[in-house]
């Protein structure tokens, strides 16, 4: 069985406790790989490397533009090995070849990005409201970052968080979920080849519940971009404000997806079953609410059910194959509990909602599409996140009713309009509580496109021109060249 090791200082290096946690493959249901189980003194070592580095003269002579240079190393680098981060992420995760390897196209343009962008921000000399003083502001880096990811697509996220970080010369120390470390540990050996010093990224495995708190707690780290639950987040979010780290909270979510009378129905048919099919339903921003107003409720359920029946769940590895394992046993649990929910709520059954257990899938942890109709939004499953492939369909009325419906939710990540009204799609755009709002499209994103939530889904952006200042944090300089005494309390200048 391959034995993974964390990467601290530019070496991979086995646990202080040389214990070991296994990981399993949720289509063959074997344990594939071993990954380190770290405790505290890994953290601290983590963080040792990652404070020092920061501050060392190796990382801090590379300018904004070689940082770029660095960027785009690593950006080739990944492009070179997409295909087995690719299949890594399939054995860990149960993700779909089909989607990782677009993953893994796409992964690089983000470092492209934000490689471009280090040497364009810029400060700013103020017209300064005092006489004899050149005042001006320069960004500077945070210091040392604590990047934390789910499991669901944990290169992805990471590459969110490290492009734009990196980009803005922080330091990192990666924790990735227990679930899926080994594409992450993977990832870590292309830092050396890129060029950047030893320290400047590190990442060490293990329980959340064991080393945490160790990290969040360090008062060495400035800065935690999380993504996760919202209930890790928050206590992720209390002990960063212990000693007042910056935060990027990215939750979760229960995205209303409203389909409109007027919609093009093959268009929103193949967006409603995107957005929650997709990944099996385990992504943060599933349209988990399918909203459908009253007079084309019956019929669209209908085509919709008719065009889920269909879809060939299987081998991740399969080219053909459109819906995957879930992810892990304690998800898999979890998603028939919120069916189980939704029975018991009164909500009415029209597809799946059991395991799938038919020929090789019988060995992995597959469930069926499932669609619940007659759901109403004081309902358990409109209002909890299920993450997996369980879609609740809610009928409205009119646009008020649809507003009504769509922000009352704890949450905002995100939510999908479709309609050939321009004006209830603007009106709509505007009034909906969510952090990104697609119209008649659904899970389109880039690293051009800030994405984040309203809400509980979290505090903060990522991605985008502007997401590259979370990184850094503003200098002011006050030059006097005056000949009076400059620092007379009582003479305002
Ligand atoms: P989770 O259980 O909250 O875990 C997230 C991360 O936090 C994991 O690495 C976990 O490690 C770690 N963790 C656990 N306890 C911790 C502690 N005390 N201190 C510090 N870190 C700790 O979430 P998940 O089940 O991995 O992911 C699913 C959730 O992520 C969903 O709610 C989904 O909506 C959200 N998500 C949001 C976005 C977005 O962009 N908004 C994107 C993807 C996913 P262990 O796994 O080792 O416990």
């Amino acid at each position: 069985m391959q034995r993974y090791l964390n990467y601290i200082d530019g070496a991979f290096v086995a646990p202080d406790s040389n214990a070991w946690l296994p990981s399993a493959n949720p289509y063959t249901g074997e344990n594939w790989c071993e990954i380190p189980r770290s405790n505290e003194r890994d953290a601290r070592a983590a963080v040792d490397a990652a404070s020092r580095a920061f501050r060392s003269s190796a990382w801090s002579s590379f300018n904004a533009s070689q940082r770029g240079v660095l960027l785009r190393r690593l950006a080739d680098l990944i492009t070179e090995h997409a295909e087995s981060l690719a299949c890594t992420e399939v054995r860990d995760n149960g993700k779909l070849i089909t989607e990782m390897r677009g993953q893994l196209r796409y992964i690089p343009e983000w470092f492209h990005y934000y490689a471009g962008l280090a040497d364009k921000i810029e400060g700013s000399v103020l017209p300064i409201d005092k006489q004899d003083y050149l005042t001006f502001t320069r960004y500077e880096p945070l210091g040392v970052v604590l990047a934390i990811t789910a499991w669901n697509s944990p290169l992805l996220l990471l590459t969110w968080k490290l492009a734009p970080g990196l980009a803005a010369g922080n330091t990192f120390v990666i924790k990735p979920s227990e679930y899926a470390t080994a594409s992450t540990l993977e990832f870590a050996a292309l830092f050396g080849r890129a060029g950047f010093p030893p320290g400047v990224v590190n990442v060490i495995s293990g329980y959340g519940s064991e080393i945490g708190d160790a990290l969040t707690g360090d008062s060495r780290v400035a800065k935690i971009a999380f993504t996760g639950s919202d209930s890790t987040g928050r206590r992720v979010n209390e002990q960063a404000a212990r000693d007042f780290k910056h935060v990027t909270m990215e939750l979760g979510g229960k995205s209303p997806n409203i389909v409109f009378a007027d919609a093009n129905a093959d268009q929103a048919i193949a967006g409603a079953i995107s957005g929650i099919f997709a990944a099996g339903g385990q992504t943060c921003m599933a349209g988990s609410r399918l909203l459908l107003q009253e007079p084309i409720y019956d019929e669209f359920i209908r085509r919709l059910v008719a065009a889920c029946g269909v879809a060939k769940l299987g081998d991740p590895m399969d080219d053909t194959t459109q819906v995957g394992p879930i992810a892990n046993r304690p998800q898999y649990d979890r998603v028939l509990s919120c069916i189980e929910m939704a029975h018991a709520d009164g909500a009415t059954l029209v597809l799946g909602g059991r395991p799938y257990t038919e020929g090789n899938a019988k060995r992995g942890l597959f469930i069926e599409p499932t669609i619940f109709r007659d759901v109403s939004n004081e309902m358990r499953i409109a209002r909890q996140e299920v993450f997996g492939p369980v879609l609740a369909v809610i009928p409205f009325t009119s646009e008020e009713d649809a507003v009504a419906i769509a922000n009352d939710s704890p949450y905002g990540l995100a939510a999908g309009v479709w309609t050939k009204d321009m004006g209830t799609a603007l009106r709509m755009s505007q009034r909906l509580e969510a952090g990104t709002v697609w119209v008649n499209s659904y899970r389109a994103v880039s690293y051009l496109a800030p994405f984040g939530g309203y809400k509980q889904s979290g505090i903060g952006r990522e991605s985008g021109y502007e997401m590259i200042k979370a990184y850094l944090q503003t200098k002011t300089t006050w030059i006097y060249s005056g000949e009076a005494c400059p620092d007379n309390p009582f003479v305002m200048r």
